[in-house]
């Protein structure tokens, strides 16, 4: 049987032991926020089996967007080994830390860049893993339909009914965290989600309740799930699994 699919993971994070435990029980798709960590993904790419890579720039590290040329050039050196382009997305939680005259011009990079690597994602037909977060996701979907991006994972998403079926409509899936543990307000936003839509994803190592993020969490999530969402956790399972098999394409 196949593992389950560990849909967004800060792998390189992970110390070795966690990485090689991860990987006994579950494929994971992991996603750079950095040049650096683009280039140990890559290294640990050839280590690994059942590890898949995504390459970019994590929108809300402003500090590192001018390396978007070095990491482009392994996008396309690299193409044929990656599943997609990621963590990509806009700026939001870095914005609120900042002065509110600095915020327009910062949200404007970030676009910019955002748009730069969604270029690439068409030209190289890459699935793409996605930071979005609040009003700003309008400005997200309208560049991606303006690129015709067709495989679209919003990770940790929590939007308005709008947002959601915008999404939905375009055959764009939505990845749930662990965090719905924990979470009133997100157990609330998930439960207003199409089924066919979801995708289990750990986000790890981000800690939930004091643990750190590991994909043995999503197991967690989809028994939380069963009663929001009144289905079972194996269905939960299964369509993740389906939607994250289509999504990077493997099989
Ligand atoms: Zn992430």
């Amino acid at each position: 049987m196949m593992k389950m699919i560990d849909n967004h993971c800060h792998f390189e994070q992970l110390t070795t032991q966690e990485q090689q435990q991860a990987l006994r029980d579950y494929t994971v798709v992991a996603v750079a926020s950095d040049y650096q960590s683009s280039l140990q993904l890559l290294g640990l790419l050839s280590q690994y089996d059942d590890l898949h890579i995504c390459l970019g720039i994590h929108p809300e590290k402003i500090t590192h967007y001018a390396e978007f040329t070095l990491v482009a050039q392994l996008i396309e050196k690299h193409r044929h080994q990656l599943v997609g382009i990621g963590e990509i997305g806009l700026p939001y939680f870095s914005l609120s830390k900042m002065a509110a005259d600095k915020q327009p011009e910062v949200f404007q990079q970030g676009l910019h860049l955002f748009e730069q690597f969604i270029q690439l994602a068409a030209k190289f037909d890459l699935t793409v893993n996605l930071h979005c977060v609040g009003e700003s996701t309008w400005q997200a979907i309208a560049c991606l339909d303006r690129y015709q991006i067709k495989r679209a994972l919003f990770h940790w998403f929590a939007g308005d009914a709008q947002l959601v079926q915008a999404i939905y409509q375009r055959g764009w899936h939505i990845s749930v965290s662990p965090d719905v543990m924990g979470n009133k307000r997100y157990q609330q936003q998930v439960q207003a989600m199409p089924i066919s839509m979801l995708c289990l994803e750990s986000d790890g190592p981000w800690p939930y309740q004091g643990k750190r993020g590991m994909p043995d969490m999503m197991r967690a999530s989809a028994h939380q799930l069963t009663s929001l969402l009144n289905t079972t956790a194996n269905d939960i399972i299964k369509i993740s699994q389906i939607n994250g098999q289509k999504l990077w394409h493997i099989d």
